[in-house]
């Protein structure tokens, strides 16, 4: 069994972010703590909390940050991510969730921020053709539909498009990550913990890149003099 991991998983939407980070996670047998998961949750389970973010994110806007900090607060206090580490996807994704998760892990509290990167272009056809299971969040694609009928393959749910996943808030979504979520991968980079992986691919051959980066890294940091760490 590998040692636990504290990653984030950046990328574009559409990018397999996702898809890999549920991967990362697995492998190193650590929580995947996705806020964009926590969200639909809350809001499928109609929470005042949940239905105010929900109002955002069908517009494909961000959710403010304040009510995102205090939910990945919350999480990252449990024990299984004190003990074990995690992997954070879609979290975070503006200068100031980063820097205050800077502060609630301290230095040395993130082994690597991993982008994963994907053309625009790329991103834009995966995204316009995704479907996704409306019970367990399976994704599919109009090129590869589920076997029968847009009903999922693993547990029968109906399987439709994601409201944010409609062409403006796509739109909306690309421009926010230009403006707000590009920029954090210099603020890694002057950190030292950017890793940059090609996105572009089968999914297995991109989580092999993953893997190969992560070790690298943690290689690199454990054989680093503790001070360096
Ligand atoms: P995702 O599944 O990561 O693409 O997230 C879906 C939506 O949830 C986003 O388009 C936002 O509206 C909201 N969301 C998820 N994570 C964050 C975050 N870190 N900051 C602000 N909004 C977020």
């Amino acid at each position: 069994m590998t040692s636990g991991v504290r990653l984030l998983v950046l990328g574009k939407q559409g990018a397999g972010k996702g898809t890999q980070a549920v991967r990362i996670a697995r492998h190193y047998g650590v929580p995947h703590i996705s806020t964009g998961d926590m969200f639909r949750a809350a809001a499928a389970a109609r929470t005042q909390f949940g239905l105010k973010a929900k109002e955002f994110m069908k517009r494909g806007e961000l959710v403010p940050d304040d009510i995102v900090i205090g939910v990945v607060a919350e999480r990252l206090a449990k024990d299984d991510a004190v003990d074990d580490g995690f992997v954070l996807d879609g979290f975070p994704r503006t200068r100031m969730q980063a820097e205050e998760l800077q502060r609630l892990l301290g230095p040395g509290g993130l082994d690597a921020a991993v982008d994963i990167d994907v053309p625009t272009d790329v991103v834009l056809r995966r995204l316009s053709g995704r479907r996704v299971c409306r019970t367990c969040g399976a994704t599919y694609h109009v090129e590869k539909p589920p076997k029968v009928d847009w009903l999922c393959d693993r547990d029968g749910g109906d399987v439709v498009q994601r409201e944010d996943d409609k062409p403006e808030a796509i739109g909306r979504r690309l421009e926010l990550y230009e403006q707000e979520t590009g920029p954090l991968l210099d603020f890694y980079e002057g950190l030292g913990l950017l890793v940059i992986v090609d996105g572009v691919g089968e999914l297995d051959d991109v989580f092999n890149r993953i893997l190969d980066a992560v070790e690298t890294v943690r290689q690199f940091r454990l054989s680093a003099p503790r001070g360096q760490r």
